[in-house]
């Protein structure tokens, strides 16, 4: 019996069971997929926002601000990588300008650092800067972070800590039920093997674009459209990704001034030195629909004329969309329910999420969990070791790998210079890599300008050696359902 179960292995119920994890409790993390981060957290623009523009009174303002102030120290704590990159908000118009106004004052009324720049000190900054832009906020403490290293390295932490990862658990039903005298739940879910049941005291609902969905599985009054407390339409976005060079084309994220669509079309240098270009924002009925389409990608690409110049589309080495999981309550759904005791919802997760999943976690703890459980700190807590990255080594360094463990002078990934060690590594850390994917989202071969063209097939032969299946096996989520593979047949993520 769990006295937790976390449902959907994103960034917002990683940050939760790595919190968690921290207590004297038995924490179960279950996800539908072979990896951690295969939803939103995985497609999406890598940014941890200043907080200047959600709507006032909103979660999302709220724990944006905090999120932001939060991840810096985390992401050390983590041993991952977080960039407080800046960002300017680029206005084209003295319509924008208005709008530039508010969001100016609503950055101040948050204590968001921010300053406002003339063309003159716009172009300085960032020389490719579109010719039609004449105004800017630039909001200096916007980061960027790689966001499934972030969901993975958080999952590490609660695995070294107790809790129970629990992949390719589709969860298909959810009952009440009273086991020694006291509310529990039965979690149904479909795996690989057959179905399973695991009890609980609470669920934590963190399951993206489904959230709804599994609300409805133990609430009557979220299945009927007149009562239901919110419904999730996922709304796509789509990007194109560029080659990474030794100095990206911007220093700074460029957003355009929002719209009612959203916070536009950006560029975003990210931790790798890729740029990002996108997303666009459209809804979508098909709740595993991330394809892409010609007449996105051109709309991203007439949008980014409006704010960048000279991209250089030629180095395209990719391109993806990630499903927002947009609430028709138009902010977080960040409670307990109201009519399903020890059922907690953190739904409705989309844009600012991935900035404001650890002040989430902390709100859930603090303000949901500690007044109806006791939560006693573990005496000790154990401390996940960083991904090893050769290429960031000296040469005596990375001589000194060799003649340790010879893997380690094996190159498998020319393109991103990954060597069998680390691949391995990915595979035998806690929470390891169990698919292509998840050894691309470890240590990158895959992630370079030939896309795996290389170092698939050596990778897949790793995979198979070391977790003693077949390749047929290896990609293959479900038995009998080829289009759900892993890895080679999801072309659009990461
Ligand atoms: C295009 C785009 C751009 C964005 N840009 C930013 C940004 O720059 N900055 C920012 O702060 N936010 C951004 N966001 C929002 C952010 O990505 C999300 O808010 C965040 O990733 C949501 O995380 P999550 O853990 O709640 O959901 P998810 O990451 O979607 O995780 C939910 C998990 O639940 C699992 N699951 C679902 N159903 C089941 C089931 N039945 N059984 C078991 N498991 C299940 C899924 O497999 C999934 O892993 C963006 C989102 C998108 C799509």
């Amino acid at each position: 019996m769990y006295d937790i179960l976390i449902i959907g292995a994103g960034i917002s119920g990683t940050f939760l069971a790595r919190d968690l994890a921290r207590y004297e409790l038995k924490i179960a993390l279950l996800d539908k997929e072979d990896d951690i981060a295969c939803g939103a957290t995985m497609a999406n623009s890598a940014i941890v926002h200043s907080g200047h523009d959600p709507k006032p009174g909103t979660l999302k303002e709220r724990f944006n601000v905090r999120g932001n102030e939060m991840y810096e120290d985390i992401c050390r704590e983590l041993g991952v990588a977080f960039s407080r990159c800046s960002a300017l908000v680029a206005a084209t118009s003295a319509e924008e300008q208005a709008t530039l106004d508010v969001l100016q004052q609503q950055a101040i009324d948050r204590n968001v650092p921010v300053t406002r720049l003339n063309r003159e000190e716009i172009v300085a900054k960032e020389p490719h800067i579109s010719d039609i832009v004449i105004d800017a906020l630039e909001l200096p403490s916007t980061g960027i972070i790689t966001p499934w290293e972030v969901a993975i390295a958080l999952t590490e932490e609660a695995v070294l800590n107790g809790t129970d990862l629990y992949l390719k658990h589709w969860v298909t039903g959810i009952e009440k039920t009273v086991i020694d005298g006291q509310d529990a739940f039965l979690v149904h879910a479909q795996t690989p093997a057959g179905l399973t049941t695991l009890t609980t005291r609470r669920i934590i609902n963190a399951a993206g674009v489904y959230a709804d969905d599994i609300y409805a599985m133990v609430s009557e009054a979220q299945r009927d459209a007149a009562t239901r407390r919110f419904s999730i339409t996922p709304r796509k976005g789509e990007y194109y990704v560029v080659d990474h060079e030794t100095k990206p084309l911007v220093e700074r994220i460029i957003y355009p001034v929002p719209s009612e669509k959203g916070k536009g079309v950006l560029v975003v240098p990210t931790i790798h030195n890729n740029l990002l270009i996108g997303p666009n924002s459209d809804f979508n009925d098909d709740k595993e629909d991330v394809s892409v389409t010609p007449e996105a990608l051109a709309y991203v690409r007439r949008e980014i004329a409006k704010t960048v110049k000279d991209i250089p589309f030629h180095k395209v080495i990719r391109n993806f969309s990630g499903l927002r999981p947009t609430g028709d309550t138009h902010d977080f759904v960040i409670e307990e329910a109201a009519d399903v005791p020890g059922f907690i919802l953190v739904a409705a997760i989309e844009s600012p999420g991935l900035t404001s999943a650890p002040a989430i976690s902390e709100y859930v703890i603090q303000e949901i969990l500690a007044p109806q459980m006791d939560l006693v700190p573990k005496a000790e807590i154990q401390r996940r070791k960083p991904f090893i990255a050769l290429k960031h080594m000296s040469p005596e360094q990375y001589n000194e790998m060799i003649s340790q463990d010879p893997n380690f002078g094996r190159m498998i990934c020319r393109c991103e210079q990954i060597t069998e060690g680390e691949v391995l590594d990915a595979i035998h850390r806690p929470a390891g890599a169990r698919s292509l994917k998840g050894i691309k989202k470890r240590c990158r071969p895959g992630m370079g300008h030939c896309q795996g063209g290389f170092c698939e097939p050596l990778v897949t032969e790793i995979l198979c050696r070391e977790l003693g299946v077949t390749p047929e096996e290896l990609l293959h989520i479900y038995p009998g359902d080829e289009e759900r593979a892993c890895g080679i047949s999801s072309p659009n993520h990461v």
